[in-house]
């Protein structure tokens, strides 16, 4: 698992509880929902992780919060142009570790909040995807500079409690989807090793900015 840190297992729903697992679930691949706050996250905190997760058949999806429009040191560039520029590089890191899917909700770049409307979108994705396990960022990480980590940490938690319990957002579950009943779910950091770094290096924007403070990996 190398620098991620497992500390979140779910406990298991109680026998009286309304989910029936379905009895061919062992035979489908592991689904895997990365649920982080900016392009390049997902590749940062866990691209080895996804590469190796991928190589034994999981389907892995990411969701990204925001746009990413705001990280850059170049002043010539504006927050449209850069955050067109990301969602491409997000693309084509995926592409490189063979992610199934990706979800960009374009939130602004640090504008993302700890919020009941966020809340019950990642619900909603979370409902749609049916993980079994979720990646995010650890909110309580010490010095946990950036509002958006720390908020998509958050929210990502409370959507795992939302999306398990039927009683939240029922509209969700009249569309026809279902409660999401988590194996597990992981708190992922900075883990840029291997495939990770091959992809995440797609993201040039963002990450000439490590180049520059010479970050070891
Ligand atoms: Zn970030």
């Amino acid at each position: 698992m190398g620098l991620l840190s497992v500390i979140g297992q779910l406990a298991q729903r109680n026998p009286g509880g309304t989910l029936i697992k379905n009895k061919n679930e062992s035979l489908q691949p592991e689904k895997v929902m990365i649920i982080f706050a900016h392009p390049d996250d997902a590749e940062g905190n866990c691209g080895g992780t996804t590469a190796k997760g991928i190589k034994e058949g999981k389907i892995i999806h990411y969701l990204v919060l925001t746009n990413g429009d705001k990280g850059s040191d170049d002043l010539s560039m504006t927050s449209e142009k850069l955050a067109g520029i990301r969602e491409k590089e997000q693309e084509a890191a995926a592409k490189v570790l063979g992610v199934s899917g990706l979800t960009f909700l374009r939130v602004p770049d640090g504008e993302l909040e700890v919020s009941v409307p966020f809340r019950r979108e990642i619900t909603l994705l979370i409902r749609l995807h049916q993980p079994a396990v979720i990646f995010t960022h650890d909110p309580w990480k010490p010095y946990q500079l950036h509002p958006d980590h720390r908020a998509a940490g958050f929210l990502a938690l409370d959507a795992i409690t939302a999306a398990r319990d039927h009683l939240f957002y029922p509209d969700q579950l009249a569309q026809g989807l279902n409660p999401v009943e988590l194996e597990r779910f992981i708190y992922s950091e900075l883990n840029l090793r291997i495939f990770g770094w091959i992809s995440a290096r797609a993201s040039r924007s963002n990450f000439r900015r490590f180049d520059a403070m010479k970050v070891k990996v």
